[in-house]
């Protein structure tokens, strides 16, 4: 189940707050999920059903010990394993698994492993129209867009389609109780950026918008719990199922300011990603707050706060994330210049996105302040 309009055109269907009085568009697409504790076991039976008989099973060098072991679970059906994915998709990667997937005759993917992997398997099956499974182990939520960033020679294109989305999906709880726990807590971070930027949509809709607030509910119920002890099952299970709900809110509406923000932060400094997130996050709902009444009421109840900036900010300080963009690279003298940046082409914004407004912003995420209008 999906809530997806991805191919359709996104910004002109509804201003922000228009679903909230009841005019929207809804386009939902078909996929197969399975869900649980153990499920990496009926990985079989879903290339089965996909009509699988030769399967590449994909990871990156550190996780090729868990694609064996799950991909032995295969039996016949394995044909072989590629573990040399990595961050951003290099097409010489995606080439060499090409070669592969042709000398090898592979009929199927599995991608083992997180936004990274998931990339790979997106990559592959673009190219050859294989059937592709993800079995996600971290809450970056790749696996549930149309979405897929490729890099040549260092520079990084994004490109939409409906043929990018997983045929199955497969959330197994245990394949994540190994994501040390300040991992765990920027990637939910970054899950939650997701949702809350889909409240505020240009094209949020009803639907979007129960998964963005039960996404932030359990992911902020969750990460505190697995900060204390990475491997509770029942705190896992809560992360888990809030990143597939932020997934979708990812893959089904479009984002604004604070993934502009991160972009270009990113980008320009090659800043870490998912903690770039959780430190901007505050600030960029501080922005918005004014602009956004609606979906501020929602973050917050999800937060079980009052007020939502002020809950993510917390949020984030009691996981123990870095609270400033100087603490993860970022030169002061770069302020102005992020700036300048992020007000040319900006994303669909609640609030008019204005270049001394945004600087201030900035500035205050690379002090580290609490979040505050400006
Ligand atoms: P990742 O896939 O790069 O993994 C980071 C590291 O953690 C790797 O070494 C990996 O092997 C390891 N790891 C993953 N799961 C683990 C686990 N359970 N236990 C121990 N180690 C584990 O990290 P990510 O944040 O999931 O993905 C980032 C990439 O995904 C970026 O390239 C980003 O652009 C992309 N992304 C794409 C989309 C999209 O919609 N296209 C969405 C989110 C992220």
């Amino acid at each position: 189940m999906s809530i997806v309009a991805p191919d359709a055109p996104r910004s002109p269907v509804v201003a922000a707050g228009d679903a909230g009085r009841g005019t929207f568009a809804y386009c939902s697409q078909q996929y197969r999920v399975v869900f649980g504790v153990g499920t990496s076991a009926r990985l079989g039976e879903e290339t089965e059903r996909l009509g699988i008989k030769r399967a590449l099973v994909l990871t990156t060098p550190e996780q090729q010990d868990l694609g064996q072991r799950i991909g032995a679970g295969l039996g016949d059906r394995l044909a072989g394993l590629f573990a040399g994915a990595r961050m951003h998709t290099p097409v010489e990667v995606t080439n060499q698994a090409l070669g592969i997937v042709e000398s090898k005759d592979i009929d199927g993917l599995v991608a083992i492993g997180g936004g990274s992997t998931v990339g790979l398997g997106k990559a592959l099956s673009l190219r050859t129209g294989l059937p592709h499974i993800a079995m996600p182990t971290t809450y970056a939520g790749s696996e549930m867009t149309p979405i897929l960033g490729e890099t040549t020679n260092g520079i990084k294109t994004t490109q939409h389609s409906q043929d990018l989305v997983p045929d199955a999906v497969i959330y197994d709880v245990d394949l994540t109780v190994s994501l040390p726990p300040h991992v765990s807590a920027a990637s939910g971070l970054n899950a939650i950026a997701h949702a809350v930027e889909a409240l505020y949509a240009p094209d949020a809709n009803p639907l979007t918008s129960l998964m963005a607030e039960d996404g932030i509910a359990a992911l902020a119920r969750a990460l505190p719990r697995i900060m204390d002890a990475p491997a509770d099952a029942g705190a896992r299970r809560d992360a888990l199922y809030g990143a597939w709900l932020c997934g979708v809110c990812l893959g089904a509406v479009g984002m604004s300011l604070h993934h502009k923000l991160c972009h270009v932060l990113g980008g320009m400094f090659d800043l870490p990603h998912a903690e770039t997130h959780a430190i901007v996050l505050p600030h960029a709902a501080a922005y918005n707050a004014v602009a956004a009444p609606d979906a501020m009421t929602r973050v917050a109840r999800a937060l079980r706060t009052t007020d939502a900036p002020q809950g993510l900010f917390n949020l984030a300080r009691g996981l123990a994330l870095p609270r400033r963009l100087a603490d993860i690279g970022m030169p002061e003298d770069g302020i102005a210049r992020a700036a300048e940046m992020a007000v040319r082409s900006p994303y669909a914004n609640p609030r008019p996105v204005e270049r001394v407004a945004i600087q201030d912003l900035i500035a205050a995420a690379w002090r580290g302040d609490a979040p505050a209008q400006h």
